[in-house]
């Protein structure tokens, strides 16, 4: 996590899809950071919605699910960062436990933050704090552009999740409803349910 914080300048100044010279990171962080969509059936079914920075998973929970429609707007309630391996996690959260009941990986791959602000590369920590970020998402199942967009603020802060207009865009393709099943297990969220996560 600090590692991020000291280098956090050096990135956002610089264009990496551009630049030469290194991204500063060891090992396995030289990577594309992750993104997942977990699919979890608690009280309300929702798709929570995660992109790694600055050594967490930013998150927001997503009724509908996205679209590969650039028409459909889908609202995104943030909610609290999760630890980065919470992204392999698929089961089933007890009854009487926070977000009780079954979650599968819907999706998972890497994402290139797009953001810009003013011609500048912005961090994801300081898009989401100005209230909008656009990333390119290279999963499974969703691949090109999004964009999120904060429209409300304070107590019932809420975002919108969008399909960007770009070649992947399919108003036809609705994966939330034809391609239900996890990335990680092949399972169904309600295959998970019967098994108890077993
Ligand atoms: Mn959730």
């Amino acid at each position: 996590m600090a590692s991020h914080g000291r280098l956090e300048e050096y990135h956002n100044r610089r264009d990496f899809s551009r630049t030469p010279e290194p991204h500063g990171e060891q090992g396995a962080a030289a990577v594309r950071p992750r993104f997942v969509i977990q699919k979890h059936a608690a009280t309300t079914l929702h798709y929570d919605f995660r992109l790694e920075a600055d050594g967490v998973l930013k998150s927001w929970a997503v009724p509908k699910g996205p679209s590969m429609n650039p028409k459909e707007k889908r609202l995104a309630v943030p909610t609290e960062d999760h630890p980065l391996d919470y992204a392999d996690f698929e089961g089933f959260i007890p009854e009487g436990s926070y977000g009780a009941g079954a979650v599968i990986v819907w999706d998972r791959g890497t994402y290139q933050n797009l953001t810009e602000k003013a011609g500048e590369r912005t961090g994801i920590a300081e898009a989401i704090q100005n209230g909008h970020l656009s990333f390119r998402l290279d999963g499974e199942k969703l691949r090109g552009g999004y964009a999120l967009t904060r429209f409300r603020t304070g107590k019932g802060e809420a975002w919108l999740l969008v399909k960007m207009d770009d070649m992947e865009a399919d108003p036809g393709r609705d994966p939330v409803a034809a391609e239900p099943r996890s990335v990680i297990s092949g399972r169904t969220i309600e295959e998970i349910a019967e098994g108890r996560g077993g």
